[in-house]
């Protein structure tokens, strides 16, 4: 159907709509909403499942991108969903719709980027699909993990008073996309961040195990559209401080003289850091967290973000978040 009318929901109304129709079910600890869905397993172990596509034009472009690289970025999203709930990654499941084009000697390169990543982060392949595409090449990706029982961290747990926290650095990943798509050949380091995310499996152990944190996700879809997340499930508001982003020094110094580029930070993607919520005196003390975590501001009563500048004026930050059906 090509009437325009039939697309005026966006990605996250659509999904809305397809949970309104979804009963509850008893072995469902939390089922459509949050980065994985957790199902019980045994009276210790909660089960993690979550699936992502990569559509060859939307997620990714094979000028810029090997084949190695992009095995290894489809199992590292997956996986970095697994460390958004605090779980340990086991399974993955690699399905492939490839066209004609794509040579099975590119299609190996995949499958080898894919099983190194998977072996890094402890998970094993254990399945998929392969099929050809009259399109463009399609990866999906389904990940299983587990998590003790009752510590998979949610993202309905963040409470007024409590502060935000990002891991690692924010906008990297963006902005070496944005100099590749401008044909420009982006510093090695945010290169490197585009093509060759870390999910942050140990670090969301860590925050699971000791109960730091009330709320978690990882940012897939830039820090506002992620935070929105948060907010809205926890249905309380957020204040950020411009000043306090983390941003690596490649990001700095292209920051000099295009002070713009800070909304690559904000709304750009791809980061897959994790973006949290604690009480101060869980976190203000840990100097031993890996990648370092950085406050970034703090949970109110209400609603909406508001990004404050050092003087302490409101910023006028711009789209929230990457929307696939926008
Ligand atoms: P993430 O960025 O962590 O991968 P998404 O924003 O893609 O999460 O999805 C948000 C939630 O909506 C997740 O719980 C996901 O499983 C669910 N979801 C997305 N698309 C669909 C769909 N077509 N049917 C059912 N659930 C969906
Ligand atoms: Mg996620």
């Amino acid at each position: 159907m090509s009437d325009v009318t039939a697309r005026r929901l966006g990605e996250f109304g659509l999904i809305r709509r397809i949970q309104q129709q979804v009963e509850q079910a008893p072995h469902l600890v939390c089922g459509i909403g949050d980065d994985c869905a957790v199902q019980m397993q045994d009276s210790s172990l909660e089960l993690l499942t979550s699936t992502d596509l990569l559509i060859e034009g939307i997620h990714f472009n094979r000028r810029w991108t090997t084949m190695r690289q992009l095995g290894g970025k489809a199992a590292a999203v997956n996986l970095s969903d697994i460390a958004a709930m605090g779980g340990t990654p086991q399974s993955l499941f690699l399905a492939i719709g490839s066209p004609q084009q794509v040579s099975d000697a590119e299609l190996e390169e995949l499958a080898q980027g894919f099983l190194q990543v998977a072996k890094e982060n402890g998970a094993t392949l254990a399945g998929g699909d392969t099929c050809g595409s009259p399109g463009p090449l399609f990866i999906a990706v389904t990940v299983q993990g587990v998590v003790a029982r009752g510590q998979a961290i949610c993202r309905h747990g963040a409470r007024a008073g409590d502060s935000i926290y990002a891991s690692g650095h924010l906008g990297d990943s963006a902005l070496a996309l944005q100099m590749l798509l401008r044909g420009e050949k982006p510093p090695a380091e945010l290169a490197e961040r585009h093509h060759n995310p870390h999910p942050r499996i140990r670090l969301g152990q860590q925050l699971g195990r000791e109960a730091l944190v009330s709320a978690m996700l990882d940012v897939s879809d830039g820090l506002i559209g992620d935070l929105s997340h948060i907010l809205e499930a926890s249905q309380v508001s957020a204040e950020l401080e411009l000043e306090r982003l983390p941003l690596s020094t490649r990001f700095r110094e292209q920051l000099v003289g295009t002070p713009q580029l800070i909304e690559l930070a904000l709304s750009g993607g791809e980061d897959y850091e994790l973006l949290f919520t604690a009480a101060d005196q869980h976190l203000e003390q840990r100097q031993d967290l890996s990648p370092a975590v950085t406050k970034i501001g703090r949970i109110s009563q209400g609603s909406g973000i508001r990004v404050l500048q050092a003087d302490g004026s409101n910023y006028p930050y711009g789209r929230g978040g990457f929307d696939h059906f926008s």
